[in-house]
């Protein structure tokens, strides 16, 4: 059991995901593998992949993304890419009975010092009764010219 995590960050610190918890009481338990806990509800996990954008985790991402769907490596763009915050605008259906569910959130990151925000529709669906990453319909607000995909 090592603890990888190089940042500084103590069980006490604000969750990254914003949650208004402690990192302990929120997303930590499911990113520490030892702990054989998985969130049950979509957005739960959504935050908690959110974090481990944050921290780096990238076995904590690639586990968590549906197989089928699951890139063979994640490309962050860049080392200096710093995520700065999370806002769930809203989460369909995901709840803990439910086998598929959608959330929607805005994550800003900052990129050699640039704020950009990345607004997102993140599908998920349960495989063997843990919630899983199915993909996301991006809108990043740069690139975002008002034209709307409709699924
Ligand atoms: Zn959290």
């Amino acid at each position: 059991m090592s603890k990888t995590h190089q940042y500084k960050m103590t069980n006490d610190s604000d969750c990254p995901c914003q949650s208004g918890l402690s990192f302990q009481k929120c997303c930590q338990r499911f990113l520490d593998k030892s702990s054989e806990q998985y969130p049950e509800t979509a957005e739960q996990l959504m935050r908690s992949r959110y974090c481990a954008f944050v921290l780096k985790d990238m076995d904590y991402i690639l586990n968590s993304w549906h197989p089928d769907f699951r890139p063979n490596r994640v490309e962050l763009s860049g080392s200096d890419n710093h995520w700065i915050g999370l806002k769930i605008k809203s989460a369909q259906r995901g709840q803990k009975d439910d086998v598929t569910g959608k959330v929607h959130f805005i994550a800003r990151f900052k990129i050699n010092g640039k704020a950009h925000k990345l607004e997102e529709n993140s599908f998920f669906e349960k495989i063997n009764s843990r919630w899983c990453y199915v993909k996301g319909d991006i809108s990043e607000n740069v690139l975002n010219s008002g034209n709307t995909k409709k699924r």
